[in-house]
């Protein structure tokens, strides 16, 4: 059973098309703010729980990001490796005519884990509405996840992090876990700023290279060889990508990077969630108890949600950029100078996304003892 509160779920959608195969589940969260919008995922284990808590982390991230969307997810149970390209069409046809009466009107759907632009193109198709979804190929008006719209807003997050701590991002150095989409980009945007690039992790392991790491010889050894670990360096675990001594640590790769029993290896003074949950809120009290100032995922790294926003208004590449920094800047500061010794980034993003919802919620009914605003 799905657990629900005053914000949501308004609609919990579970559709079957035996003839395909299709089994899968459509979460609206709130559309208090405007159209559920969530991506859709393809895998074998989702759930409705999981697509549940995922259309209410899109419910906060909206509402921070102050864009007219409401938060939704859809799963569909499919081994996306495992299915012909004529089967996994067969079943997101299904998939599509099966949400039809909810979308585009109250979900508005995109890309998540093994559902990307091609099959993105089969739903939006089916469905016949352009608003059905955004991360659409080029050629329906889609802007592409090539452009590193959420690195780029990570990179405005970690700028306006830095300057309210004091910290000079020229010459600072910096370290980023992962080397894909979003760390890639925040490690361009950064050392094209002047910060220095200390240490890098991917699935291999983590470069260390005190020197600094000279961002486009990199990016040229991760393509040509398939990792960080063959640029000039210290090679090391992972993991110990948290514990290099460093001004600045991006997470941008898995969830549960740091745990409460990390705390005190962690040496940098900033952490900027560019990936989803890297530690949980716990362990982010015991960092801000540290003096350790940690930027939360949903405030840091909603550069693509924002991009997504401007696809579905048909905008282009230019207002895209100009929104993701105007958006990711305001939000960040208005969160930092919000939180205080008591109060984590993360409670008063909290406070402010909430109290967002609620302004516009005609339903919602809230227990004040259990969210104290
Ligand atoms: P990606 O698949 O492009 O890149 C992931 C990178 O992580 C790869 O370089 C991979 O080698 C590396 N990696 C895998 N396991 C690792 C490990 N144990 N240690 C270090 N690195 C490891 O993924 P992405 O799109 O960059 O997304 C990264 C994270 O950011 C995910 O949590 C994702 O949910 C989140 N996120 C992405 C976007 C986006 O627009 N791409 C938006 C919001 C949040």
């Amino acid at each position: 059973m799905v657990e629900f509160d005053g914000f949501g779920p308004e609609k919990i959608i579970e559709v079957y098309h035996p003839k395909s195969g299709m089994h899968g589940y459509l979460v609206i969260d709130s559309t208090a703010l405007g159209p559920g919008k969530g991506g859709i995922r393809m895998t074998p284990s989702v759930n409705m729980n999981e697509v549940a808590k995922l259309a209410r982390a899109m419910t906060w991230k909206n509402a921070l990001a102050e864009l007219p969307f409401g938060g939704a997810k859809a799963g569909i149970i499919a081994d996306s490796k495992k299915l012909s390209p004529e089967h996994k069409k067969e079943i997101i046809i299904a998939f599509s005519d099966a949400l039809r009466p909810v979308c585009p009107d109250l979900y508005v759907a995109a890309p998540d884990m093994y559902f990307a632009e091609e099959e993105v193109r089969v739903f939006v198709e089916t469905n016949g509405s352009m608003k059905a979804a955004t991360g659409k190929p080029k050629d329906m008006g889609g802007l592409p996840h090539e452009l590193g719209s959420t690195g780029f807003g990570v990179f405005h997050s970690t700028l306006v992090a830095a300057e309210h701590m004091g910290l000079e991002i020229k010459g600072a150095t910096f370290a980023v876990e992962g080397f894909g989409n979003v760390g890639e980009f925040a490690a361009k945007f950064l050392t094209e700023r002047g910060a220095k690039l200390v240490g890098v992790s991917d699935s291999k392991g983590c470069l260390y290279n005190e020197d600094g790491i000279n961002y486009a010889k990199l990016d040229e050894i991760k393509k040509n060889t398939g990792s960080v670990v063959n640029y000039p360096g210290k090679v090391l675990p992972n993991k110990d990508i948290i514990k290099l001594d460093v001004d600045i640590l991006i997470p941008a790769a898995i969830p549960n990077l740091i745990i409460a029993g990390d705390v005190d290896d962690v040496k940098a003074g900033l952490i900027v969630e560019g990936s989803n949950i890297p530690m949980d809120a716990q362990t982010e009290t015991l960092l801000h108890r540290k003096n350790i100032m940690v930027v939360p995922d949903f405030v840091a790294n909603a550069g693509g949600v924002i991009s997504s926003y401007v696809e579905y208004t048909n905008g282009t590449e230019k207002e895209m950029f100009k929104l993701v920094e105007e958006k990711i800047s305001r939000n960040t500061k208005l969160i930092l100078e919000s939180s205080s010794k008591e109060k984590t980034p993360r409670d008063a993003a909290m406070e402010i996304a909430m109290e967002r919802v609620l302004k516009e919620c005609r339903i919602c009914k809230i227990d004040y003892e259990m969210f104290p605003i």
